[in-house]
């Protein structure tokens, strides 16, 4: 009873905590905080000195003095003090401006954390939201949360297939009942796409660029739809090699020259892009393969009909959905603001008693 008189003032939580970007969305307000998961601190005094997109644009920009941490990029929390201190901040900030009312009750809060964290890293962000005011903080699994906010039937008996491409990781999981019955988590993502364009352009073009050029160059140039039709055309023993046929735009990227150390141009095109990110996208492809293999036929067999939903921000990948689908032989659909999956799923579980009751950890 009482419980249902504070839900009805408190502004609930539900949070992303993502390896890449922290979301947090205020039932019945949205999203009021999306911002990256880094934060900024004074190496000696421990102080907190930026968090959030301010942060992120200190990355490779620090004096000695000055550290900017990406506390989740592996997707397990490698840096508790610091997700911890992120956690806060943002909790508070939140709470802070969406209650004008001076007795507006404590938030409960529920957070999607990867599936790998262990248990005593539960009980670590349980404990950082609580300090951070929380009146009760439940845990979900992520690709559960991304599942939930893609809009899946996650307590019906027939098998779902999730995808979530993040930064630092992806999963992949098999829901049916409420629960996971199979699932992968890779360290290959986003981050390991960005860090394949620029192994790629400096083993060819000798040319050193940063993180943050590389990520650009993927939003803008990758199209593996190219791949996904040559792939069709070789199944079909149709002749034509899709890879050489296109006119493609190119980009100008700009880096250091490894053998000048001078500052250098180059063009790249989207044949360039498709090369590098070869290898990390048949590795996440591979693990699909691998949870089908290990998953009841009765389950596939419904994967199959309904197909591969991917989420997350690398879910868009331009060309990627044909290229899985060619490779896997099942439909594959993207989730709709796949970058919002997860969170969206947590304010889904706040409103749902029951559903919190079978899907919170
Ligand atoms: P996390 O859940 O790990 O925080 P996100 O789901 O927020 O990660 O996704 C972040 C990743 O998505 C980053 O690596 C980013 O480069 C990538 N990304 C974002 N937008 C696009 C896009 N349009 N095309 C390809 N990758 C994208
Ligand atoms: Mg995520």
């Amino acid at each position: 009873m009482l419980n249902a008189f504070f839900g009805l003032f408190s502004h609930d939580l539900g949070i992303d905590l993502g390896t890449a970007n922290t979301l947090i969305h205020v039932k019945s307000k949205g999203i009021l905080i999306r911002e990256p998961s880094v934060i900024a601190i004074h190496k000696k005094s421990k102080k907190v000195l930026a968090i959030g997109e301010e942060a992120k644009k200190m990355i490779g920009r620090t004096p000695a003095s000055i550290v900017a941490i990406q506390p989740l990029t592996a997707g397990v929390i490698s840096d508790f003090d610091s997700t911890e201190k992120m956690l806060k901040y943002y909790i508070e900030k939140v709470h802070q401006s969406s209650s004008k009312l001076p007795n507006v009750p404590r938030p409960r809060v529920v957070i999607g954390i990867p599936s790998s964290v262990t248990e005593v890293e539960e009980k670590a962000v349980i404990d950082a939201a609580k300090s951070a005011g929380a009146r009760k903080a439940y845990l979900i699994e992520e690709p559960m949360a991304a599942a939930i906010g893609a809009g899946l039937d996650v307590l019906a008996p027939r098998g779902s297939l999730i995808v979530d491409i993040g930064g630092g990781t992806t999963e992949i999981a098999i829901i049916s009942l409420g629960g996971i019955v199979n699932n992968m988590s890779l360290k290959v993502a986003g981050y390991e796409f960005d860090q394949a364009i620029a192994d790629y352009i400096r083993y060819n073009f000798n040319l050193l660029i940063g993180a943050k050029t590389a990520e650009d160059v993927k939003i803008k140039m990758t199209d593996l739809s190219v791949v996904a039709k040559n792939v069709k055309s070789i199944k079909g023993k149709d002749s034509v090699n899709a890879l050489s046929g296109e006119s493609i735009d190119n980009i100008v990227i700009r880096g250091r020259n490894l053998k000048t150390g001078l500052p250098e141009e180059i063009k790249i095109d989207s044949n360039d892009i498709t090369e590098a990110l070869k290898r990390p996208v048949q590795i996440i492809i591979d693990g699909i393969k691998d949870v089908i293999e290990n998953t009841a036929p009765e389950l596939v067999s419904d994967v199959i009909k309904s197909g591969v939903v991917l989420a997350g921000g690398g879910a868009l990948l331009k060309g990627l959905p044909e290229l899985m689908s060619s490779q896997l032989n099942a439909p594959v659909s993207i989730a709709k603001d796949p970058l919002t999956c997860v969170v969206r799923g947590c304010v889904v579980v706040l409103e749902d008693k029951s559903l919190m009751e079978k899907v919170a950890k």
